[in-house]
C-alpha cells in the first residue's frame, strides 16, 4: 500500500503533530485495514483484548529500555495531553497548604505552573519570562527541601531552549518532556516523574506517555476520582477507561522505530540537522537566531526571525514552491520556527537550506 500515490509527500517542519516516519506511517495505515491476523482493524480492537495488552506491553518495556529504567518505574498512557498533566501533577502531589516549585522557562513551563495554583502554593523559583524566553534561565542554586516537588520543561518548543543538565534537588523532580523525549541521551532516573504528549517524537495526537517512580505513588495523600489518579491509572494498566488504541498502536510503531535507529545515532542526526540550519542562519544576512545563547539552543525546535516582512514573506513562499511546511513561528514569538523532531532527515533539513541559500543569493 502506497500513501498518497500521486501527491508528493511534504517536507514537514510542524511543531506538533509532527513528522512521522513514512514507515510508520505505512504500518499504521496496513493496521486500520487489519491488525495482525485478528480480523479486526485496530479501530476496531477492543481494549481490554489479549492483543491490545501485548501492544501496552510491549511500549511499557521499550519505554524503560530506551530509558533505561527498571520496574520502579511505571508507565502509562494517558488522555487530555500535556495540559492534563499540568492538572494531574498538581492534583496527585500538591495538597492544599503545600507548595511545589515552577522553573519558568517558557509558555508550557508557565502554563503547567499556572494550573498547579488551582491546587496549592505555587513559588516561581526562576524564570526568563521578562526576556521573552529567548534564553534560559538561572538553575536555582538552593531549593527549599519542604517543596512538594519541582517542575520543568526540558525543551522549551516555542523558543526553541533546552535544559542540557539540571543540578539535583532533595524534593521530587518532575519534567515535561514533551519535545525532546528519546531525542538525545538522557539520565531518567533523575526524575520522579516525566512525562511526554505522543504528538511530537512518540506518535500521534491524543495520548500522553506518563512515567511515574513507584515511591512516588505511594506518596500520593489526595483523595481524587479514579480518571485523574496515578495510582488507579497504573493500576489499571492504561485501560481504565477506553483507551486510545489506535493511538498507543502508533506510539509502540515509534517507539519500535526509536530503538532500531538507536538513540546514539538519532541524537547525532539531531546535533547534525540542528548546526546545519543554525550555520545557514548565523550566515544570512536577512534571518537571525531568536535564542541569542548557544549553549541554550534546542535541537528539536530552531526559532529565527526576519530583518524584514519581505524576508519574512519571501522565505514562506520559496518554501511552499518546494514542498516545505509547518515553518512559521508561534504566534506568540513570530519569524519562523523549524521543528527537527527525530523523523525528520538530514536530508529533509539540507532542502531547507537551499532554500535560504537561493534567497540569500537573490540580494
Ligand atoms: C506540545 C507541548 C505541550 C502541549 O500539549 P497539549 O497536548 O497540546 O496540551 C506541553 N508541553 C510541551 C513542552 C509541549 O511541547
Amino acid at each position: 500500500m502506497k500513501i498518497r500515490k500521486k501527491m508528493k509527500r511534504q517536507i514537514n517542519f510542524n511543531a506538533g503533530p509532527a513528522a512521522l516516519p513514512e514507515q510508520v506511517l505505512q504500518q499504521a495505515a496496513q493496521a486500520v485495514i487489519e491488525y495482525a491476523g485478528t480480523g479486526l482493524s485496530i479501530l476496531e480492537l477492543p481494549h481490554r483484548s489479549r492483543e491490545f495488552k501485548e501492544i501496552i506491553e510491549e511500549c511499557k518495556a521499550l519505554v524503560r529500555e530506551l530509558c533505561g529504567l527498571d520496574n520502579d518505574y511505571e508507565v502509562i498512557w494517558l488522555q487530555g495531553g500535556g495540559r492534563m498533566q499540568f492538572s494531574m501533577v498538581p492534583m496527585n502531589f500538591l495538597s492544599p497548604g503545600a507548595s511545589a516549585g515552577y522553573i519558568d522557562s517558557g509558555k508550557w513551563a508557565a502554563d503547567a505552573a499556572k494550573y498547579a495554583a488551582f491546587y496549592g502554593t505555587v513559588s516561581i523559583l526562576a524564570s526568563s519570562k521578562d526576556i521573552g524566553y529567548n534564553r534560559l534561565p538561572q538553575w536555582p542554586t538552593t531549593i527549599d527541601p519542604s517543596l512538594s516537588y519541582v517542575h520543568f520543561t526540558t525543551n522549551n518548543t516555542i523558543y526553541g531552549t533546552q535544559w542540557q543538565s539540571v543540578s539535583g534537588t532533595s524534593v521530587p523532580l518532575i519534567a515535561d518532556m514533551s519535545s525532546d523525549i528519546f531525542s538525545r541521551r538522557h539520565d531518567y532516573s533523575k526524575y520522579s516523574l516525566f512525562y511526554a504528549v505522543a504528538q511530537k517524537n512518540i506518535g500521534a495526537a491524543g495520548n500522553t506517555m506518563v512515567v511515574i517512580r513507584k515511591d512516588m505513588l505511594a506518596s500520593i495523600k489526595n483523595t481524587l476520582p479514579p480518571m485523574l489518579d496515578y495510582r488507579a491509572q497504573v493500576k489499571e494498566n492504561s485501560i481504565l477507561n477506553t483507551s486510545n488504541v489506535f493511538g498507543i498502536y502508533v506510539s509502540l510503531l515509534m517507539l519500535r522505530w526509536t530503538k532500531s535507529q538507536g538513540i546514539d545515532t538519532i541524537e547525532r542526526n539531531n546535533i547534525s540537522k540542528a548546526a546545519m540550519l543554525y550555520d545557514a542562519i548565523n550566515k544570512s544576512r536577512l534571518f537571525k537566531a531568536y535564542v541569542t545563547e548557544p549553549a541554550h539552543r534546542s535541537p528539536m525546535n530552531v526559532c529565527f526571525t526576519a530583518i524584514s516582512p519581505e524576508a519574512e514573506n519571501d522565505l514562506l513562499s520559496l518554501c511552499a514552491k518546494n514542498g516545505i511546511t509547518g515553518i512559521k513561528g508561534h504566534r506568540s514569538v513570530g519569524g519562523f520556527r523549524v521543528s527537527l523532531y527525530n523523523a525528520v532527515t538530514i536530508k529533509e533539513v539540507e532542502q531547507l537550506v537551499e532554500v535560504i541559500k537561493e534567497l540569500e543569493e537573490r540580494g
